[in-house]
């Protein structure tokens, strides 16, 4: 095992496509948001239903671009989400805004690896998706020394994460993506999923595809905000997790719960302690048997 490495430097266009500066990304959000959005839906993504609420409309209070969002939750199931929702291609512009982000500890990191080693002692590979510059991997090697950790991510800060032996393996795209499912299938002991629920055009289509490629009898660590946490509520608009227009779903805990259990798996912990500083609110530890 190779000693620890210094993260990756962190540049602008590192936090976006390569070749757009942070000017030339106002200037495409200044030219017109009208295209950057899907139609309003009147249902639920989630269950279907139509009682649906407004919960917020916000501009982008992080980055200040342009543009105005609406927050929706179902009165049935409680999932939050984006409506209208931003298509492809207004998330991918606002994601590649360069800014602070939501950054996690190393000690949350080294939390979350220990309540994984309490279920599952040893295990051999473990997958990191959304990795980023693979700080999770980098700090939970220090609990696991004998794991194998490989990042999944949709930029190429996972190749300059490989490159300094962050992670062994580099996977560029996203879980759903064919080429990664066919890769990947049944490989890991672990995959974790911190906070990527939230960015997926399709949450639960997410879910499926890390069951896809865990090994049977893997274990499956999800953390997610609440939105139905009371600082969600006392908060508003200036709950930092609703970050929008950068969140297209908030998914409701029980959904995740109930969904995992529909998929053959066992929940084993449901730890609703907030972790991250910035999001102030519950986080979703679930691990899952298969
Ligand atoms: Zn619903």
């Amino acid at each position: 095992m190779s000693a620890p490495s210094q993260p990756p430097a962190r540049t602008a266009a590192a936090a976006g496509p390569p070749g757009r500066s942070r000017a030339a990304w106002f200037a495409a959000l200044a030219a017109g948001t009208a295209d950057l959005h899907e139609p309003r839906r009147d249902d639920c993504p989630w269950c279907g239903s139509r009682r649906l609420r407004t919960r917020l409309r916000t501009g982008d209070l992080r980055h200040r671009t342009p543009g105005r969002f609406t927050v929706d939750a179902c009165r049935e199931c409680g999932h939050t989400f984006q409506n209208p929702r931003l298509t492809a291609q207004g998330l991918a512009l606002h994601h590649g805004v360069p800014g602070p982000g939501l950054p996690a500890t190393r000690r949350h990191h080294r939390s979350a690896a220990h309540a994984v080693r309490l279920r599952c002692p040893e295990p051999e590979s473990w997958l990191d998706v959304g990795t980023g510059h693979a700080d999770f991997p980098a700090a939970a090697r220090e609990v696991l020394p004998y794991t194998s950790f490989d990042g999944l991510d949709p930029t190429p800060r996972v190749e300059r994460a490989r490159a300094a032996e962050r992670v062994e393996e580099a996977f560029v795209g996203r879980l759903t993506d064919p080429h990664i499912r066919t890769l990947l299938r049944a490989r890991y002991d672990v995959v974790s999923l911190f906070h990527q629920l939230e960015h997926a055009p399709d949450p639960r289509a997410e879910l499926h595809a890390a069951l896809h490629v865990l090994r049977p009898g893997g274990h499956l660590l999800v953390e997610t905000t609440d939105p139905g946490s009371l600082l969600a509520v006392l908060l508003g608009r200036w709950w930092p997790p609703y970050d929008q227009p950068r969140r297209p779903h908030l998914p409701a805990p029980a959904n995740l719960c109930a969904e995992l259990g529909a998929q053959g798996c066992t929940v084993l912990a449901v730890d609703r302690a907030g972790h991250l500083p910035h999001d102030l609110a519950g986080a979703l530890g679930t691990a899952c048997l298969l």
